[in-house]
């Protein structure tokens, strides 16, 4: 088994993201410009957020956290997304979900300029993602290709089962590994909760990307010998061992499946490290205006 190691990938990227930030600031005299909102007080939220952040200051872009109290109505957020669009010095911006239920989120997403959307879920970036014109790319799958650009897998021909289908990771990350394109040129099959016989169709998988929401759902008896497993799973337990008072589970059980892998992505240390290396590629490429020009 290899490790596909986020740690030691972000850390490369990050650095070379820092010195582009760095020509950037001096050319424009500003700093990329990243603003995140965050609404209510859901722990998770206020971690990624928090790290978001952090990590924009670390590659020296400028970065706002605009919060807002949970009973916040959907157009006062729609109004100061609007405003945002509006403003040049911003270059990207990002609405942490979930949202409260009183506020629909595709209306979020699409009152987003898509020129800043640097996660990539507005609906003309996804549409342009599918026919490989240039557009922001959402943050975990864009994180994900590059990990394998970084670690040379080899995944052209080969059958990719991507479990989950959600906007932000699973569908997104179908498209992007069947795209004609390296990596990529996978024949994918992508499944979800109604797809019969699953564990059939992750056995047939020489990469398996699980996206999925349940601790250790997928287990070392459905993958192949030697597949390519990537875990987005991010599940969150309470923990009297770590000092935050959480421990994180993959979607993978990785002490088992890790015996029978070519290479793996450890929970935490793997994919949640890369998904920010996406948000900080994707907010550079704003604020230069060579994925939209300005
Ligand atoms: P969603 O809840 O939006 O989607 C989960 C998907 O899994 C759905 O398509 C659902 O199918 C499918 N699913 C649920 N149960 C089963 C089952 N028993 N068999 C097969 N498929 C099933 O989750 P996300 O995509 O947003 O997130 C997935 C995981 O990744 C979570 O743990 C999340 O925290 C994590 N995550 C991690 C990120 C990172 O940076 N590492 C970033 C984003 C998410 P159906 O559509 O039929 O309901």
């Amino acid at each position: 088994m290899n490790l596909l190691d986020g740690k030691l990938v972000s850390a490369k990227i990050k650095e070379d993201i820092k010195k582009e930030a760095e020509a950037f600031t001096r050319q424009s005299g500003r700093r990329p410009h990243l603003v995140a909102i965050l609404v209510g007080n859901d722990g998770g939220s206020e971690t990624y957020v928090a790290s978001k952040m952090r990590n924009c200051e670390l590659v020296g872009f400028e970065s706002t956290n605009i919060r807002y109290d949970v009973n916040i109505s959907e157009e006062e957020l729609i109004a100061k997304i609007k405003e945002i669009n509006q403003d040049t010095s911003i270059d990207g911006l990002i609405v942490q979900l979930p949202l409260p239920k009183h506020i629909d989120p595709e209306k979020i997403t699409e009152a987003i300029d898509y020129r800043k959307d640097v996660d990539g879920f507005h609906p003309i970036n996804l549409g342009r993602m599918q026919r490989n014109l240039s557009c922001f790319v959402p943050a975990t799958p864009y994180g994900i290709m590059l990990m394998l650009e970084y670690y040379n897998i080899d995944t052209a021909g080969k059958k990719a089962v991507v479990v989950g289908r959600s906007n932000i990771v699973g569908s997104p990350m179908s498209i992007l590994l069947a795209r004609n394109s390296n990596p990529g040129n996978c024949t994918v099959t992508l499944t979800h909760s109604r797809t019969a016989n699953l564990k059939d169709e992750v056995l047939a998988g020489d990469i398996v990307v699980a996206a999925i929401g349940r601790k250790h759902f997928v287990t070392a008896d459905m993958v192949k010998e030697g597949a390519v497993v990537i875990d987005v799973g991010i599940n969150r337990e309470e923990s009297s061992e770590t000092k935050s008072g959480f421990k994180l589970y993959g979607d993978v059980d990785f002490e088992e499946v890790s015996k029978k892998a070519s290479w793996i992505t450890p929970v935490p240390g793997g994919v949640g490290l890369m998904t920010i290396v996406g948000l900080l590629k994707n907010t550079l490429e704003a604020a230069k205006g060579t994925v939209y020009s300005k």
